[in-house]
Parts: structure tokens; C-alpha cells; sequence
């Protein structure tokens, strides 16, 4: 941390800034300028709250060197986290991850018939939401345990991993006895005692960006369930609000170069949610793809007209189909290339 004086603090005023410092426990070191001072504090161990040294007479202000996030920053962790899913598919090691599925799991048809057709386009994971978030109460609020049943069907069927989303503390365990990856969404991407409930169910978690949230949020969000002891986390790039209504959400491509900067976690891409229109979600998922993220994930129903959820942005498995083929051209163009196929017989063990 550097506490910067104003011009012309007095020799008393730095002086005071450093035994202020010293009585904190800390080292200070002052850097004299040729107009005004600086103080380095030396010697903390994460993030000091200013509030002391901010209102010392002769300060100008704090500046914070390090992030306020530790676990997930790549000063603390340089290569990437790599996270491998029991059925092989693999985030964070240079493949790009297909995850498809609808929005919401409807029927033990609907589900199979998506699960089939994305996994034959080369998805290796399955999505499907059990316990949906809905912004109206009147909405479908999903088939609950029915709807978990039903991706462990499909998961057995197909071979795809299953990411599924946790609505409360109180679901994590039985959401975790069926999904792969739990997922926390948008809306709950600062409900704290989720994240660490979440971080405590021994499976990897997809954590989305809040509408509103700026990306050092999302990171400070992933430390909390780093900090519970899982370091398998997978950020999601899924459009925040903006002024513009050409869209459903404005989806943030910087995002990803950002988080990869900041970051040792993989990040994917939504350009469902992000874009909120069908016609929008192929251009953005090769967009996020060419930005360097590692998978997308796009909701896909066998009949998007009669969705319960988010018909208007999900793909026919036609058109995931060709997608998956664009996506594959692009990974290569940029020296990766798509996860593998799952094999439903390997992986059941057979
Ligand atoms: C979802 O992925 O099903 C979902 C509800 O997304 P978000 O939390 O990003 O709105
Ligand atoms: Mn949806």
C-alpha cells in the first residue's frame, strides 16, 4: 500500500503517517519525490482497511498495490487451474468446453432428445436447470429433484457431465448428489452463504457474473469459495445490464482477457443470457471463442417456440450443430481446439 502526501505536507505530517504505520505493525518507508512524498507500507498480509491513515493531516491519498482478492489472483497462483471433469472433458488446459442444454429441464424427452443431439455436436457437458431463478414468481420455477433425476438419466444415457444451478444453501446437497459442477447464477453470485456452502460440496463451481457486477466482484465472489477449500472454480461471462435495449444484456468480451490477466481460473463465455436473442448467440459464442474463452456454454431445445424458459435465445441442435463446427474452426485458427467427444460406454465403465 503507498499512502501519498499532498504537495507540501510537512516533515511532522510524513513523520506522523510512519509512526501511525509502525503502531499498525507494519514497516514505512518513505519515497521522497521532487514534489511530494509517498509512504510504502511494508510487510502486510493481505488488505489493510485506510480508514487510519486516509484521514491523517498531509495525506492526499491510498492507493492499494495488490488486488483485494488473493486466492484467485495469478500473483498467488501463476499457471493455470486446470479443472477436470470425471468424464474427461477439461477447463483451463487449452481445449475449449461445449456446454449445451436447455434452460430449464422440462420433461424426461425434452432433456434426452437435447442431451442425444448436443453431445453428437461435440458438447461434453449438459445443462439443464432443475431449480430456476425466475425474475416473476408466476414463472416455471423448474422441476425441482424430478428435474435432477432427470440429468442423472441423461448423464448415464449420454456420458455428458451435468452443471445444474443451486438456488440456496439448504439445496447444495442433493444438488451435488446429481450435478458434476454446481452453478451459482447471476442473481446469486454475492449471496455469500451460498458461495461457501457451495465451496464445501467437494464438486467444481460455475460462478456467473452478477448483472451489476464488476469483474474484481466476480473475483472477490470466487474467493470465497476458493477459501472454503475448493479451488475448482469456472467463471462466467453471461452480459451485464447496459443503457442500450438492442440486447438482453450487454455480454463482455473484455472480460475474458481481463479475467485472464487477473486470473489463473478458466472463464467461459453465455451469449445465451448475454445476448438474450437466437439470432446473436452463434456471432458472440465465436467471438468470446477468438477472445480466449475456454467454452461457451448455449441453450439448445429440440423446439425453442415451445420452451417454459428462454425459447427466444435457445438454439435448435441444427443450428448448435453448425455452430460446434464454427467453434471447432476458430479453437484451431487460435492453436486449441474443441474437448474430445465423450464416449457415453467408457465412461459408464463399461
Ligand atoms: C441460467 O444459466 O440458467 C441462468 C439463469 O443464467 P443467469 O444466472 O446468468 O441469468
Ligand atoms: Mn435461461
Amino acid at each position: 500500500m503507498l499512502i501519498v502526501m499532498k504537495h507540501g505536507a510537512s516533515e511532522e505530517q510524513i513523520a506522523a503517517v510512519v509512526r501511525t504505520i509502525e503502531e499498525m505493525g507494519y514497516g514505512a518507508e518513505p519515497i521522497p519525490g521532487r514534489r511530494r512524498t509517498a509512504v510504502a507500507l511494508v510487510g502486510n498480509d493481505g488488505r489493510i482497511d485506510p480508514g487510519r491513515l486516509d484521514s491523517l493531516p498531509g495525506v492526499f491519498r491510498v492507493i492499494h498495490i495488490s488486488p483485494p482478492y488473493r486466492r484467485a489472483s495469478r500473483d498467488w497462483h501463476p499457471d493455470n487451474t486446470v479443472i477436470r471433469l470425471p468424464n474427461g472433458a477439461c477447463f483451463g488446459a487449452g481445449e475449449v468446453v461445449l456446454i449445451a442444454g436447455p434452460c430449464a429441464v422440462e420433461s424426461e424427452e425434452q432433456l434426452l432428445e437435447t442431451a442425444r443431439r448436443v453431445r453428437a455436436a461435440g458438447a461434453t457437458v449438459l445443462r439443464g436447470g432443475a431449480f430456476k431463478p425466475r425474475t416473476s414468481p408466476y414463472s416455471f420455477q423448474g422441476l425441482g429433484e424430478e428435474g435432477l433425476r432427470l440429468l442423472t438419466l441423461a448423464r448415464e444415457e449420454t456420458g455428458l457431465a451435468v452443471v445444474t444451478e443451486v438456488l440456496d444453501p439448504e439445496s447444495v446437497e442433493v444438488v451435488a448428489e446429481h450435478a458434476d459442477i454446481l452453478q451459482i447464477g447471476a442473481r446469486n453470485m454475492q449471496n455469500y452463504s451460498l458461495l461457501k456452502a457451495a465451496g464445501r460440496a467437494d464438486r467444481p463451481v460455475l460462478l456467473k457474473r452478477g448483472m451489476g457486477a464488476s469483474v474484481e466482484e466476480m473475483l472477490l465472489s470466487a474467493e470465497y469459495v476458493l477459501l472454503e477449500g475448493e479451488s475448482r472454480v469456472i467463471l462466467c461471462e453471461r452480459g451485464i445490464r447496459s443503457f442500450d435495449t438492442h440486447a438482453r444484456n450487454l455480454l463482455d468480451l473484455t472480460a475474458i482477457p481481463t479475467v485472464k490477466e487477473l486470473s489463473h481460473l478458466p472463464i467461459i463465455a453465455d451469449p445465451s443470457h448475454g445476448t438474450g436473442s437466437r439470432r446473436k448467440v452463434s456471432p458472440m459464442a465465436r467471438a468470446a471463442i477468438a477472445a480466449g474463452a475456454d467454452g461457451v456454454m448455449v441453450e439448445v431445445h429440440p423446439m425453442p417456440a415451445e420452451a417454459v424458459s428462454d425459447g427466444a435465445q435457445s438454439l435448435t441442435p441444427d443450428q448448435f450443430e453448425v455452430l460446434s463446427s464454427e467453434l471447432r474452426l476458430i479453437a484451431r485458427a487460435i492453436g486449441r481446439d474443441l474437448a474430445e467427444p465423450v464416449r457415453p460406454a467408457a465412461v459408464a465403465g463399461a
